[in-house]
């Protein structure tokens, strides 16, 4: 058995990112930008009006005097307007600010008399006008490689004209549950079945973070169906394994992946729970072989599996942990085992509670909880206590 991290150490060294890819920014949302992306349009791009109202000299405005209408400056246009001491423009957000003027005053402060307007208000030099590169400037960078590309980052490139964006590669993933016991939802359990809920699981998760599933199917405990099964799933750059990866007489796993070839790296790690846990590769596909209770699929997915998915996908480094959180315990929790635990709990206004039996078969109570809490083999943490949490919804 290893630990953790050698466990973890060992999965990265032996994956890679995928090669790189041209794609629409409507489609971006959940990937990696393959390079880094600098301003070449300075955001805004030209002295601008923040409101609809007049522009004028900030030094003009003194009550009870007028100043004379000379034009109007709509968005979507240019048109070259310039102000003298006086004088006012009719503007609108977004329009161009006319030469000669440093301020636009908002149109409920000012009364209208014909051609005429007066200014119920102080004008301050550089009001309500938005500065061109005040919010970005030409050459800042816009977003790093590596850098998850989320709805905001991908409005940002597409405001610096850009329509498609590289990113890292796109991860194909295989999913197939072993079991005899396991029958698909929608069909009826006879004495001694359960339903598959880890391909379900395995499916969500594996979207969820960015890899396209293309193969799912379910194998029986029979060494040859299985083996066949693999050989079909490998075709994938990942493929994920429920069950069958214990020591039991009915855990195939391990001797049908020898006999389609697969070199296995890893398996069994010091991780409660998930201790079975499987890591090879065959070709290009990378192996992961998940025990079958639901939650250590969960856990060894979050803690194994996706990091290398992302790495893939041409994820930094500081994309790969999941985002912690301190939080205060709202009760004990223990770890009496010599592995460490993750505890599966809910993390509410700063506040961590856990959420039902912390059993690997306790599906109802990984159902209930957002975040995961790291308990150190040996260690007890106490009520009141701020620990980290790791969210994961
Ligand atoms: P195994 O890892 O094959 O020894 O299975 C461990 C436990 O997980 C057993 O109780 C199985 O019935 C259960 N299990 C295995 N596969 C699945 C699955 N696809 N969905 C739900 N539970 C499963
Ligand atoms: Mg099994």
């Amino acid at each position: 058995m290893i630990s953790e991290e050698q466990a973890y150490q060992q999965i990265l060294a032996a994956t890679n990112p995928l090669p790189t890819r041209k794609i629409s920014l409507t489609d971006a949302g959940n990937c990696f930008a393959a390079e880094d992306y600098f301003a070449q349009t300075p955001l805004p791009n030209f002295d601008n009006s923040a409101m609809d109202g007049y522009a004028v000299k900030a030094s003009d405005c003194v009550r009870d005097k007028s100043l004379k209408v000379i034009g109007e400056q709509p968005a979507g246009v240019d048109r070259q307007l310039r102000i003298s001491l006086g004088e006012a423009i009719r503007i609108f957000t977004g329009a161009p600010i006319p030469d000669g003027a440093d301020a636009v005053v908002m149109q409920e402060d000012v009364e209208v008399h014909g051609s005429e307007i007066s200014i119920n208000t102080e004008v301050q030099p550089g009001e309500f006008i938005r500065r061109r590169g005040c919010d970005l400037a030409e050459g800042q960078k816009v977003v790093s490689k590596g850098q998850r590309l989320r709805v905001t980052t991908t409005a940002a490139l597409a405001a610096q004209g850009l329509s498609e964006v590289t990113v890292g590669g796109r991860v194909t993933a295989a999913v197939v549950s072993t079991g005899d016991e396991i029958v698909q939802p929608g069909l009826s359990l006879r004495p001694g079945e359960i339903y598959d809920s880890n391909s379900v699981l395995l499916k969500s998760l594996l979207e969820g973070w960015g890899a396209e599933v293309r193969f799912a199917e379910h194998s029986r405990d029979d060494e040859q169906a299985l083996i066949g099964c693999l050989r079909r799933a490998t075709a994938n750059n990942v493929l994920l394994i429920s069950g069958g990866v214990s020591v039991g007489q009915h855990d195939l796993v391990k001797s049908a992946l020898t006999a389609i070839g697969a070199k296995i790296d890893v398996w069994r790690v010091a991780i409660k729970p998930g201790k079975p846990f499987l890591f090879g590769k065959t070709g290009g596909c990378h192996v992961f072989g998940l025990p079958g209770n639901p939650v250590s699929s969960f856990v060894t997915f979050l803690k194994f599996v996706r990091p290398a998915i992302l790495l893939m996908m041409g994820a930094a480094d500081n994309e790969l942990p999941l985002r912690t959180v301190s939080a205060r315990l709202v009760e004990d929790v223990v770890n009496a085992s010599d592995r460490p635990h993750y505890i599966r709990g809910q993390l509410t206004d700063g506040e961590f509670t856990t959420s039902g039996r912390q059993e690997s078969h306790a599906l109802f109570g990984l159902s209930r909880s957002n975040a995961l809490l790291r308990v150190p083999a040996q260690k007890t943490f106490r009520a009141g206590e701020f620990v980290h949490v790791e969210l994961w919804d």
